[in-house]
């Protein structure tokens, strides 16, 4: 990760001026982990996973375009490849693309060492549905078609890693 940012610094991908970050032509902000986990436990006990996705689905559909842009990668595949890299800086954990059907339009992501989760602790249900609007909005900006994502299993239920499916349908979390 840490070479990846090195040559984003340098190839002005990543700017920092007068107080501000910016990340591929967006404005980005860094905040503490517990404070971001104070908002996403509060949603989540209100049953509000459904808002969190949203918008990250719309944040990192947008975000993507921007990135796709900028890198000038064409082809599907070599925007799938972004993925992982694009999303491993913002350091929610480690991410790797476990299956590619571009013939069905399915892919299987894998999230090591899920941030969200380990905040979270043990729990009863995923709790990556910010990921997993992430993943949704970049692969719908990258299939040109409507895209959801499940997190099939979590590290805050007892699995070894998070894994989340990404298909075509509506986007629910
Ligand atoms: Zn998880």
């Amino acid at each position: 990760m840490f070479s990846l940012f090195n040559k984003l610094i340098i190839s002005k991908k990543i700017d920092f001026r007068k107080g501000e970050i910016w990340m591929f032509g967006t404005q980005i902000c860094l905040i503490p982990p517990d404070v971001y986990f104070e908002i996403i436990k509060d949603l989540e006990k209100n049953n509000n996973q459904q808002f969190i996705y949203d918008a990250s689905f719309k944040s990192a559909k947008n975000w993507f375009a921007k990135v796709v842009s900028s890198t000038k990668k064409k082809s599907k595949s070599e925007q799938i490849e972004l993925v992982p890299k694009i999303f491993e800086l913002f350091a929610l954990g480690k991410v790797e693309l476990l299956e590619i059907d571009l013939t069905k339009n399915f892919f299987r992501v894998g999230l090591h060492n899920s941030l969200t989760a380990e905040l979270f602790g043990k729990h009863n249900s995923p709790v990556d549905f910010q990921f997993a609007g992430y993943l949704a909005g970049a692969f719908s900006f990258i299939l040109g078609v409507g895209v959801r994502c499940v997190e099939k299993q979590c590290l805050s239920n007892g699995a070894e890693y998070c894994e989340f499916i990404v298909s075509v349908g509506e986007s629910n979390v």
